[in-house]
């Protein structure tokens, strides 16, 4: 990791902060709460895993306003929202993606791995040269079975997010 690029999530918070205020959004304790929980989180997360997290900083953080919160924290361009053609989104903190990147996901437990994908953008320019149309979203999805579902025919987490 190049560490002019690593931005700690205090400045990050500013960042938000300044959004927030750009939309005339209120700066509450409770977004920032929700902002901390989702900037810290070193993995893929759930609206309910935000919710979790966020909950261990400021209690008074409902469902709901997670909810609200997830579209303006992915707005801000902070946190994006992964698409791995669930149910439900997955969303992670946006540190120093640079390429476009694919999922790899594992069929028992739910863990999402990233991999840089820079040819993706070379086919969604390739779609679009080819079709004059404007590529909206692209995505490439691979499932697998990780090391664990490869090692013990089961994974620990398994089923967790299916229940
Ligand atoms: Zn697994």
């Amino acid at each position: 990791m190049d560490a002019t690029d690593t931005k700690n999530s205090k400045n990050m918070q500013e960042t938000f902060k300044d959004f927030l205020s750009s939309k005339g959004l209120r700066v509450t304790n409770q977004r920032l709460a929700i902002f901390d929980a989702a900037f810290d989180h070193p993995d893929h997360f759930t609206a309910e895993d935000l919710l979790e997290r966020a909950r261990e900083i400021d209690d008074s953080v409902s469902r709901a306003t997670v909810y609200r919160a997830l579209p303006i924290l992915t707005e801000s361009g902070l946190i994006r929202e992964v698409d791995v053609g669930r149910d439900y989104k997955f969303y992670m903190a946006n540190r120093n993606v640079t390429t476009f990147q694919a999922q790899v996901i594992c069929l028992d437990c739910d863990k999402i791995f990233e991999i840089d994908a820079p040819f993706m953008e070379w086919y969604g320019k390739t779609v679009a040269d080819k079709l004059s149309l404007k590529v909206e979203s692209q995505r490439l999805q691979v499932t697998a079975h990780c090391s664990e579902l490869q090692s013990s025919g089961l994974c620990k987490r398994g089923g967790k997010r299916n229940s």
